[in-house]
């Protein structure tokens, strides 16, 4: 009847298969979910092996597996990809998603540069390592989409350390310019850039309040950002539903970085 026919427009992931690198926690954790909602197959992708478990055995071992992986290492990141094929035969979506920042918001006279190397491994290098191996499998397959966690520190300056901004300055530019070599595939490339959304590494870095919650400025009637907000991003930008949108940076901030 119709409302089954709803129900399956309503999924909108049915039959896909989707890597998501940090998805442990927070916005990869929380998309990890919604994707499983939507009918896809989610490899977790990550270094915290425990919680990555966790979360797979909440999801069901039918929606979600978990590989370990560091996305600085290439080859964590070669067999993370294989994995996906060996166990779902295809991968449809690469989210580069697991981030760093800077322990401390540090002035550039006390930056230790094995630190600031850190952050660009993680959020560059490990950007760009899942997508040439994503790009591996997909380049042959003739499609694919895959998505980068940005933030509103890829427009903004001076609201995180250094590092960190500029990581994910690199990271729009980075998409810009995969988006046009891999366009020729069919392969898009698209980036996401939320506001401050509580996770484990913001109320590290912001600290919380009595309640737990973190203290954030919204420009959207006092509304704070959720993960699944931003997964909703990434589910539009993973679905076809976005089919010719490519080299675009979807911010989800509210309209804080407009004001
Ligand atoms: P989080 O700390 O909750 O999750 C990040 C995940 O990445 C963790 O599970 C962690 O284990 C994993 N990770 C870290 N280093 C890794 C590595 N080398 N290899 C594999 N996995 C690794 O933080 P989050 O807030 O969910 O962050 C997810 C992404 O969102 C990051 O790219 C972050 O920069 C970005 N972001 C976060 C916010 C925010 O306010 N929380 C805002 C804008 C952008």
């Amino acid at each position: 009847g119709s409302s089954s026919l709803l129900s399956a427009v309503a999924r909108r992931l049915e039959g896909k298969v989707a890597l998501i690198t940090g998805g442990a926690s927070g916005i990869g954790e929380c998309t990890a979910k919604l994707f499983c909602n939507h009918g896809a197959k989610v490899l977790i992708a990550d270094i915290q092996d425990e919680l990555a478990h966790s979360v797979c055995k909440h999801l069901g071992p039918n929606s979600a597996s978990f590989v370990h992986c560091d996305v600085t290492d290439e080859s964590d990141v070669r067999n993370a990809v294989d994995t996906a094929i060996t166990k779902y035969g295809k991968l449809d979506i690469m989210y580069n998603n697991a981030g760093i920042m800077e322990t401390a918001k540090t002035n550039i006279l006390d930056i230790d540069k094995a630190e600031f190397e850190k952050v660009l491994g993680v959020n560059v290098m490990g950007s760009f390592l899942g997508t040439k191996h994503a790009a591996r499998v997909m380049v042959p397959a003739g499609r694919g989409s895959i998505i980068i966690t940005a933030s509103i520190s890829a427009i903004m300056g001076g609201a995180t350390p250094h590092a960190y901004t500029c990581s994910k300055h690199a990271i729009v530019g980075l998409t810009r310019n995969l988006a046009v070599d891999l366009g020729r595939w069919g392969i898009r490339v698209n980036c996401v850039s939320p506001y401050v959304v509580p996770t484990p590494m913001s109320k590290a870095f912001l600290g919380v309040n009595k309640d737990g919650a973190i203290d954030v400025y919204s420009n959207l009637k006092g509304a704070v950002l959720k993960p699944e907000d931003v997964a909703e991003a990434v589910l539009y930008l993973g679905s076809d539903d976005s089919k010719y949108v490519s080299g675009h940076n979807l911010v989800v901030d509210g309209g804080y970085s407009i004001v």
